[in-house]
Order: C-alpha cells, then structure tokens, then sequence
C-alpha cells in the first residue's frame, strides 16, 4: 500500500523522527513546519492522510483541521492528531474539529502504523467512490446526491455483556443513534447480518469470550464487511488493539469510557458510512444501469471513455503505472454466419464472463463496441499487463464456449493488444489507440495472440 502522508510539526526533530519511520514502510512523505504551509499543500497536492500536531505557534492543530474539513476540496483527507498530552478534552475538541484519530508523543511505532494504515484502506475506498460518482456526474445522468448532508441518526448494535456499562453506552449514544444491545457475541453476529447497522461498537469484556473472533467474523461475512467496527477495550494493550485494527475494527476507544469521545468517534464512523452507502447507492443507481452494457452486463464504451480519463490524470498525478488491453474475438463473423445471430450473442456473453474471471476488482472492464472488449489496468506495468493479457487468452482458448441456441460447443480465440500510459501528457485517445495498433498487429500475425505496443 502506498499513500502520500503529510507530517505537520513545528518542531523539525519531530517531523524528521516521523518521516524516518513513515519512509521505512514506503509511504510517500511530505512535510510542513506550520498551520499555514499545511493547508497549501494540501490545496495544491494530491494527500491521502495528514499527521498533525496540535500545539503550533500560529495557528493550532484544531484550526488547520477545521479549515481543512470546511473546504470542499481537502474535506475527505483523514486527519490524525498527535499530542503531547494525553488529555481526553484534547481529544474531543480534536474530533469535534473532525480530526479522524488521536496519537500521542512519544508516538508508538506499532500504533502508528496500525491507525495509518486503516485510515489509508478507508480512504481509498472512499476515494474510488467519489471517483465513480464523478463520472456518473460528468457523463450528466443524474444529479449527484449531495456527500455532506446534514447528520441523519445512525443505527447502532452495541455488543456488550455487562448490563451496567450497556446501560451507560446507550444513554451516552442516544442523541445520535438508535441503539440495540445484545449480550451474546454469537448472537450478536446473526444479528449484524441480518439488519444493517452503520456501527457496531464491541465492548472487550465478556468473560469467556474472545472479542476479536466476533470482530473478524463480522469482516468476512458479505453482509457485514463494510459495517465500522468500534472497539471498547481496555488500556496498554498495545499488542491487542493492533490486532484488531489489522483484522479490520476501524477504530477503538479506551476504558474508561468518556462519553464525549464515543459520541464524537461513534458520530465519525457513521458519517463515513452513510457518505458511503450514498456513494455506493449513487454509483449503482446511475452508473451500473445507464452506463452498463446490456448485453454482456460489463461497463459500455461511454463509462470507459469518461472514467478513463479520471483514472489517467490520477495515475499521471501520483505518478503510477497504469495500462490498458484490447482484446477483440477472431473471426467472430463466421459464428454469426454458421449458428446465427442468437448464438454469437451467447458468445459474447460468455466472453464476457471470461473477462470478469480473469482482471482484479480494481480494473475496469467494458465492452468497447462489437466483439471488442478492453480492460484498463490501474498499478499494472506493461510486465504485468502482458501477464494478465496472456492469462485471458489462455482462459478463451483453453475451454470451449457451450452454445445452448445450436446445442453445440464452440472453439474461440482472441487477439490482444496491450498498451501502458507514458509519464509526460498521455491522453486516453492516444493510449487506446496505441492499444488499438497492437492489437492489429497480433491480428495480422495470425491471432490469438498478445501483442504489446512500444513504449
Ligand atoms: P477478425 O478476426 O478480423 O476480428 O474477424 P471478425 O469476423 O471477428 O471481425 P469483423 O469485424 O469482420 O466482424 C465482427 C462481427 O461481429 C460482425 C458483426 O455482425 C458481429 N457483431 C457485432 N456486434 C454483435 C452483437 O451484439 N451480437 C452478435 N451476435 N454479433 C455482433
Ligand atoms: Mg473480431
Ligand atoms: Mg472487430
């Protein structure tokens, strides 16, 4: 996982100490030595997470983190607040400013990691939301459900087996959500999966039971997977907390519970779930039915040319790789001709399917046109673009198509070109067309074949 993360301190021996250790994991490091330089970089660069620190001469940590949460613009960047004191005022003040978490000096290594990490994973899902949302927006379909309405009340299953602390969670919650309580983490399970909460809050106490396995149950079950996880747990447990922040609990509080910082954490998580649903909401209603293919049911040519364009200038900003495939049946003619139209139809769809099978969640597949497909590769070097070329290729040749219509099952072939994004003012039309030359080549090479363009 790569991220750019922006260190802001006013003491430079600071920043260093953290930059050493955020550039040893291989993130993207840039600095600030005030409130002020802070929030320009942040206006002109690409940011995936800010580390900031409260007390600045100038302006304080708590107004940089207003004034970044009250622009349009760096609005969705996930702040982390470091401070010297580890006062629970501090902290609430610094949720109320919309700060996302709290470290405090001398920063642990594990804990830094941990909170960064899941910060960054959140933020990139978020990131291709917005993303694809744009796009429905560009393309003009359908106005855009507005991301920063007003608080609607969440919907809050708090698993806890003490009925003591239950009471005190839930009348600590109440202004901002409906709350239901559950005693049993078994049951609490089934119960997750079968409503839809925007948070469960965990409570680490039952006595025979072990927290962490409803935690990770809650991440693989389908239903359940993208519903934040609140951890109450209790203090120096280090080890622990990282664990649970690596199996996916989103964040964690510390006993003893102030009612204050559960608000403001609880009221975090839920607005980033209802952001979210509305995203995801958004995307399927527009995108994934005006811009779909009806056909085979993959993304039509008109998403892909406008969503290329967005993945294209991201990967020129954050200077990544990114390549495309065409990929176009052979002789796909002669299947209409001997079978009928019908049959070249179940082809297609097959063909389809195959293409689904083969690219990674993050890769975008489209029917371009006819019997032509392409699948654009963000992070793929042209090294890895000719193995997942390769791979598809093998996955049409290597199996017949059955051909219910003509009861019949049918060899296909296909020819591929591939093509990767140059650093310095690649445009879309360019790239598909060097895409498009490849893959005649590979046709006229004789088929069912990868051929990729130079670079
Ligand atoms: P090549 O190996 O050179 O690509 O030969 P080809 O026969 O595949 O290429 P050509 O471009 O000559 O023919 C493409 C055919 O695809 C012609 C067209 O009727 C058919 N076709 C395009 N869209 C559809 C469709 O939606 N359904 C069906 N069944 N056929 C389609
Ligand atoms: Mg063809
Ligand atoms: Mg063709």
């Amino acid at each position: 996982m790569t991220a750019r993360i922006l260190v802001v301190d006013d003491v430079p021996a600071n920043v260093k100490l953290l930059e050493a250790r955020l550039v040893a994991e291989y993130f993207d490091v840039l600095t600030a030595g005030d409130g002020h330089a802070a929030l320009a970089t942040c206006e002109k660069t690409p940011v995936d997470l800010v580390l900031l620190d409260i007390m600045m001469p100038g302006m304080d940590g708590f107004e940089v983190c207003e004034r970044l949460k009250a622009n349009s613009r760096t609005a969705h960047i996930p702040v982390v607040m470091i401070t010297a004191l580890d006062q629970p005022s501090d902290r609430v003040r610094g949720l109320k400013a919309g700060a996302d978490d709290f470290l405090t000096k001398p920063v642990n290594d594990l804990q830094l990691m941990s909170r960064v990490k899941s910060l960054v994973r959140l933020k990139n899902v978020s990131d291709e939301l917005r993303l694809r949302a744009q796009t429905a927006q560009t393309i003009g379909l359908q106005e855009l459900a507005r991301v920063d309405r007003p608080d609607e009340p969440g919907s809050v299953l708090l698993v806890d087996g003490r009925a003591s602390s239950q009471e005190r969670l839930t009348r600590a919650l109440k202004p901002i959500a409906d709350v239901a309580v559950i005693s049993d983490p078994q049951a609490a399970l089934f119960e997750a999966a079968e409503s839809s909460f925007d948070l469960i809050i965990v409570n680490a106490n039952f006595d025979d039971y072990d927290p962490l396995r409803l935690c990770s149950q809650l991440r693989s079950l389908e239903r359940t997977r993208f519903i934040p996880i609140l951890l109450v747990t209790e203090q120096g447990n280090d080890e622990r907390i990282v664990r649970a922040l690596e199996l996916g609990v989103t964040d964690y509080i510390m006993r003893p519970v102030d009612p204050n910082e559960l608000v403001a954490r609880s009221l975090t998580q839920i607005r980033r779930k209802h952001c979210n649903d509305r995203l995801r909401a958004n995307v399927q209603q527009t995108i994934e039915l005006a811009v779909t293919d009806d056909l085979t049911g993959l993304h039509n040519r008109r998403y892909l040319e406008n969503h290329l364009k967005l993945l294209i200038d991201r990967a020129t900003t954050r200077g990544r790789p990114l390549s495309i495939c065409i990929t176009d049946i052979d002789r796909f003619k002669r299947v209409n001709d001997t079978y009928g139209h019908d049959a070249g139809d179940d082809v297609l769809r097959e063909f389809a399917n195959r293409v689904r099978a083969t690219v990674r969640g993050a890769d975008l597949a489209c029917r371009f046109g006819g019997e032509e497909f392409v699948v654009v590769m963000p992070d793929t070097t042209p090294e890895m673009a000719a193995i997942v070329a390769e791979r598809l290729r093998l996955a049409v040749e290597s199996r017949g198509f059955d051909i219910p219509q003509a009861a019949t099952v049918l060899n296909v072939t296909a020819s591929l070109g591939i093509a990767t994004l140059r650093p310095d003012g690649d445009t879309a039309e360019a790239l598909l067309k060097r895409a498009d030359m490849a893959l005649y080549q590979a046709k006229n090479g004789g088929r069912n074949r990868v051929v990729a363009a130079a670079a």
